[in-house]
Order: C-alpha cells, then sequence, then structure tokens
C-alpha cells in the first residue's frame, strides 16, 4: 500500500514507500541467520535507548506514525516476541549482529553487511552533512537528493536480489 499522509511533503512519500520495502527485505535476507537466535535470546542487544532513537528521527516517525503502535517507556518497541516494529527501526538495530549470529552463516553475514552497509549510506549528506535519519525538517530535502537516495536505495535492491539468488554454498 503507498503511503498517503497530509502532515509530511508530498515529494518525499515515494522515498518513504521505497525505505519500506528495503528495511522489510533487509529483515528477510536477515531473518534465516538471526531470528531464531534472537528470538531465543530474546533481544538481548536491544534497550530501549536505542528504540528511542526511531522516534527522534523525523523520517522514521513517519514511518512508525503509519503503523499505529504505542511506544513503552521502558521497553520501547521489544515484546515477547520481538521487535514491534514492522520498519522504522533506527538503523543501527540492523548494523549489530552478536558473534553467535554471525558464526552461523558467516559468508552470508558478510554479504549481507554488504547490503546494510550500502542502504545505511544511501541517506548520507541528505541535507547538508545530515544523514536522512537526522534531518530535522523533511521540508528541505530537495527533489534532486530524494531522487539521488532513491537511485541509491535501488542498487540496494539489486544487491537484496543477488544476494537471495546467490546464497553462499
Ligand atoms: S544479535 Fe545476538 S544478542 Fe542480539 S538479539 Fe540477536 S542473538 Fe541476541
Ligand atoms: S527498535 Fe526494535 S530492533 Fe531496535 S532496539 Fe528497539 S526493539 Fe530492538
Amino acid at each position: 500500500m503507498p503511503i498517503v499522509m497530509a502532515d509530511i511533503p508530498f515529494e518525499i512519500v515515494p522515498l518513504l514507500d521505497q525505505y519500506k520495502v528495503a528495511e522489510q527485505s533487509i529483515q528477510t535476507l536477515i531473518g534465516p541467520i538471526s531470528h531464531g537466535l534472537c528470538l531465543e535470546c530474546g533481544g538481548n542487544c536491544c534497550q530501549e535507548a536505542i528504540c528511542r532513537e526511531s522516534i527522534q528521527s523525523p523520517f522514521l516517525n513517519v514511518l512508525i506514525q503509519m503503523q499505529n503502535l504505542a511506544y513503552n517507556d521502558s521497553y520501547g518497541w521489544l515484546a515477547d516476541s520481538g521487535c514491534r516494529l514492522r520498519y522504522g527501526r533506527p538503523q543501527v538495530c540492523y548494523s549489530y549482529f552478536c558473534q553467535e549470529v554471525m558464526d552461523k552463516q558467516p559468508d552470508l553475514s558478510q554479504r549481507i553487511d554488504g547490503v546494510i552497509r550500502a542502504f545505511t549510506a544511501s541517506g548520507d549528506h541528505a541535507l547538508g552533512g545530515s544523514h536522512l535519519i537526522s534531518v530535522e525538517n523533511l521540508d528541505e530535502l530537495s527533489l534532486h537528493k530524494i531522487s539521488k537516495i532513491i537511485d541509491k536505495m535501488n542498487q540496494v535492491f539489486h544487491m537484496i536480489a543477488s544476494t537471495q539468488s546467490h546464497p553462499p554454498a
């Protein structure tokens, strides 16, 4: 479903849509190496202080508003079944895997790490030196910059597809 929200600049709607799909695709990619382990350990590396970064980011906040979830001041987005956010998670949530997860499929972990780095880098310098996630006023994003981020996100989709179609032996 495309994002429709009245209070955001319409120019960023395609970017929000694409970001959301990229995030969910990355979760699908990560699933085989982390899901069982992370559920088993109960999200030990999740912390409310990390969750809070998502509501402090105007861009992520738009994505979060679409999910109609209540933030818990003690546990953030963490529930017994794992993270409640389907998208709009702080990017650091995708950047860290404990050794146990890394050891499960080292080759695949390395390739996923490359995808996540590209995903994170796609928002670099969205406004001056600010990363997309840190931009305070989304109205200030230029069309040119939005289109450049979308281009970089398309490259991330290619990397995801290639990782999915060429799993390590
Ligand atoms: S990455 Fe490791 S420590 Fe973090 S939730 Fe998953 S299994 Fe637990
Ligand atoms: S946003 Fe989700 S994945 Fe990230 S720390 Fe919070 S509960 Fe964990």
